[in-house]
C-alpha cells in the first residue's frame, strides 16, 4: 500500500545511484527519462530546457531525426567489425570529415580523451621520425587552465588539483605556459618541442576566449619553429561557436584538429584526430588502435553529423541565436552578472559571487526547469543545443534573470529541484 513516505521513482533512483555508482560526479537532482530537441523530460514527466547539451555533445539536440535514421539504419546492418576487417562506413566517414575540415586523413577513436592521447602519440612519433628530436626527449607545450580529459597522461598536464591530486606519478614531457600569452609560449619552445596543444576557447575553464590575434600568433610561432599546432576542438568545434571550427574565427588552420563530443551526435562516442598525411602518416599497423574506434555505427552516425554540418544551417543558428543570447546577457550585467564571455551559442557567465556560487544558480535554474552547469566558482556555462528555438532560448534566459533577481533579494538562498512532486 502506498503511504505518504513512499519514495518517488526519482528518489529511489537517486538513492540506488548513490549506493552503486562511484561518486565521481555531483549531478543536479533531476532524473532524465527522455529528450527531444532542446527539451529533457524527467521520470515524473516534467519538461526541462537543456542549456548544457551534454557539454556540447548534443549540439544537434536530442533525437535528431536524421541522426536517428542513420543510427537505426546501421543498427540493422552491422555495428562492430573491429579494424581487423574493412567495412563500408569507414571510408565515406573519413572522406567526408576530412573534407569538412580541409585535411587529408582521419584517425578514428571514441572519447575525447582518447583523441588527445592519440594526438600526443602521433606528435611524439612525428617529432622523432620527421623532425629528428632525440628519442625519449619530446616536449609538448600546453596551456594553463586547460581541460583535455581524464586519462593519466592527460591529467598529468592539468593544473586543476581535483583532476590531478593523488593520481600520480605523472607522465613527463609536458610544459605549461599561461593561456593567451604568446611571448611565454614562444620562449618555452626548445629544440625538443614537437607540438603545442591548445583549446581555441577553453570550455571547462569558463568559456575563456584568448586575446584577438593569439591563435594566429600561435600558428606563426609553431610554423617558424617547426612545431605541430594541435587544436583541441572537442568542445568548441562542430558548430558551437557559429563556425564549424572555433579556429576559423581567427582564420587559423592548425596542423591537427581533435574532434569529439558532437561528432557522435549524442548517440555513440565518436572522436577523431584529423590532419594531413605528413603527420598522421607516421602511424604504421600495430602502433595504435582501438577495438571500437571507427566502428560501423560510429562512422554512420559521424557521417550523418558531417552531413548536417555541411549544410551550414547549425553554424548559422549558433551565430543568430548567439547574438540574441549575448544581448540578453548584456542586459543582466550589473544585475547579478559581473561579466561574461560568449561566442556563438556558448557563454561563460560570471555571477556576482556575493549572490551565491554557480552551483546555487544551477540548482535554482533546475527548480525552474532549466538545466545548466556551473564551472569554477560562480561561473555558469550556457550551451543549449543548436536546435533550440528562439522562444525556448528566451524562456531559459528569462529564468536565469529571475534566479538572479531572487538571489539578489536573498543571497546564498538554496533552491533545490523538487524530486518528491
Ligand atoms: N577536450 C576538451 C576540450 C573537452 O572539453 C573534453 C571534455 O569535456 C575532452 C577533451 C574530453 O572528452 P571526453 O570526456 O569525451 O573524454
Amino acid at each position: 500500500m502506498l503511504t505518504i513516505d513512499t519514495p518517488t521513482r526519482a528518489e529511489a533512483l537517486l538513492s540506488a545511484e548513490e549506493e552503486h555508482v562511484a561518486h565521481n560526479y555531483h549531478p543536479l537532482d533531476v532524473v532524465v527519462a527522455s529528450g527531444s530537441g532542446a527539451v529533457l523530460t524527467d521520470v515524473a514527466g516534467r519538461d526541462y530546457l537543456d542549456f548544457l547539451a551534454a557539454y556540447s555533445a548534443t549540439n544537434f539536440g536530442h533525437g535528431h531525426p536524421v541522426l536517428l535514421a542513420a543510427a537505426r539504419d546501421q543498427l540493422e546492418r552491422v555495428t562492430l567489425t573491429s579494424r581487423a576487417f574493412h567495412h563500408d562506413q569507414l571510408a565515406p566517414f573519413a572522406e567526408s570529415l576530412a573534407a569538412l575540415v580541409g585535411k587529408e586523413m582521419v584517425l578514428p577513436m571514441n572519447t575525447g580523451a582518447e583523441a588527445v592521447e592519440s594526438a600526443v602519440k602521433v606528435a611524439r612519433k612525428w617529432g622523432y621520425e620527421v623532425k629528428g628530436v632525440p628519442d625519449g626527449r619530446a616536449e609538448i607545450i600546453v596551456a594553463g587552465g586547460n581541460f583535455h580529459g581524464r586519462t593519466t597522461t592527460v591529467i598529468s598536464f592539468s593544473d586543476d588539483p581535483d583532476a590531478r591530486d593523488h593520481f600520480g606519478p605523472y607522465t613527463p614531457g609536458f610544459v605549461t605556459v599561461p593561456y593567451g600569452d604568446l611571448a611565454g609560449l614562444e620562449s618555452a619552445i626548445t629544440e625538443h618541442t614537437v607540438a603545442v596543444l591548445l583549446e581555441p576557447i577553453q570550455g571547462e575553464a569558463g568559456v575563456r576566449i584568448p586575446p584577438p590575434g593569439y591563435l594566429a600568433g600561435v600558428r606563426a610561432v609553431t610554423s617558424r619553429h617547426r612545431v605541430l599546432f594541435i587544436a583541441d576542438e572537442i568542445q568548441s568545434g562542430l558548430g558551437r561557436t557559429g563556425r564549424t571550427l572555433a579556429c576559423e574565427h581567427e582564420g587559423v588552420v592548425p596542423d591537427v584538429y581533435l574532434l569529439g563530443k558532437a561528432l557522435g551526435g549524442g548517440i555513440v562516442p565518436v572522436s577523431a584526430v584529423v590532419a594531413d598525411a605528413d603527420v598522421l602518416g607516421v602511424l604504421r599497423p600495430g602502433q595504435h588502435g582501438s577495438t571500437f574506434g571507427g566502428n560501423p555505427m560510429a562512422c554512420a552516425v559521424g557521417r550523418a553529423v558531417v552531413g548536417l554540418l555541411a549544410t551550414g544551417e547549425y553554424q548559422e543558428r549558433a551565430t543568430r541565436l548567439g547574438v540574441r543570447m549575448r544581448d540578453r546577457l548584456e542586459g543582466m550585467l550589473g544585475h547579478g552578472v559581473v561579466g561574461f564571455r560568449a561566442r556563438g551559442l556558448w557563454a561563460g557567465v560570471d555571477v556576482d559571487p556575493s549572490l551565491g556560487s554557480g552551483r546555487h544558480v544551477c540548482e535554482a535554474l533546475a527548480a525552474r526547469h532549466v538545466l545548466a552547469k556551473d564551472t569554477h566558482g560562480s561561473t555558469v556555462r550556457l550551451a543549449p543545443p543548436l536546435v533550440i528555438t528562439e522562444n525556448q532560448l528566451d524562456a531559459g534566459l528569462d529564468q536565469l534573470e529571475a534566479v538572479l533577481g531572487e538571489l539578489s533579494r536573498s543571497p546564498g538562498r538554496r533552491v533545490r529541484p523538487i524530486l518528491s512532486e
